[in-house]
């Protein structure tokens, strides 16, 4: 059961920090942040701070605010755009352009780019880079499209009581450790990009950040 936000939101923004899956957003002249019921996945972060006391879930709003469960759904069919994931030839890109920086630091990685369920699109591998870190990479592009959030600022979270449930219900194949980002086309998500393999963590980000020069160039 998804949380809403109703009418009583004041516009702070506060909700949208807390929330792991970033499915909190509002529009330039909109009245309140809505919150995306096929992404939230109840972990109730948003309403415990919360301000005003403007957040509920589903089945607990007042029925003064019962409109506000349809306003937030309707928000996201009105502005989520109706686009496919990332193309194979981008993907492709994504991957070459990933690799071309590690190799100007000298590592060796893998890199995989999946579409918005998780499922890979394109996946590589360099000369020298371990066998393992080509699951790593898929694993961390995976759990950047399940949480809908770059896999570093999940870390920061891997001790939480609702992200250890999720791990083991995943089997597996969650990977909430830094190298792993989202790739969105305005607020749709469109797939994810993993890289591991970097000597230091923050290298695989780095190679995921050269990777999205790929999208600002126009290759999607
Ligand atoms: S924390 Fe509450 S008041 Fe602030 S944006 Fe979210 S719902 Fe609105
Ligand atoms: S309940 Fe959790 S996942 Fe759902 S909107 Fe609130 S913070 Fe996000």
């Amino acid at each position: 059961m998804p949380y809403v936000i109703t009418r009583l939101c004041t516009n702070d923004g506060a909700c949208v920090e807390v929330c792991p899956v970033a499915c909190i957003h509002t529009r330039p002249g909109a009245p309140q942040f809505y919150i995306d019921p096929d992404v939230c996945i109840d972990c109730e972060q948003c309403e415990i701070v919360c301000p005003v006391d403007a957040i509920f879930k589903d089945e607990d709003v007042p029925a003064e605010y019962a409109d506000s469960i349809d306003a937030n759904a309707s928000f996201f069919r009105q502005n989520k755009a109706v686009v496919g994931p990332v193309i194979f030839e981008t993907a492709w890109q994504m991957v070459h352009r990933a690799h071309a920086y590690a190799r100007s630091v000298g590592i060796a990685v893998a890199v995989a780019v999946v579409d918005e369920a998780g499922t890979p699109i394109a996946v590589g591998r360099m000369d020298g880079a371990p066998p393992r870190t080509t699951e790593l990479a898929v694993s961390k592009a995976y759990t950047a499209a399940a949480f809908h959030l770059a896999t570093a600022d999940l870390a920061s979270q891997a001790r939480q009581p609702w992200l250890r449930s999720l791990l083991v219900a995943h089997r597996g194949r969650l990977l909430p450790a830094a190298g792993g980002l989202v790739i969105f086309e305005g607020i749709t998500i469109i797939g994810a990009i993993g890289v591991a393999g970097g000597s230091a963590t923050d290298q695989d980000v780095l190679c995921c950040q050269a990777a999205f020069s790929v999208l600002e160039t126009g290759g999607h």
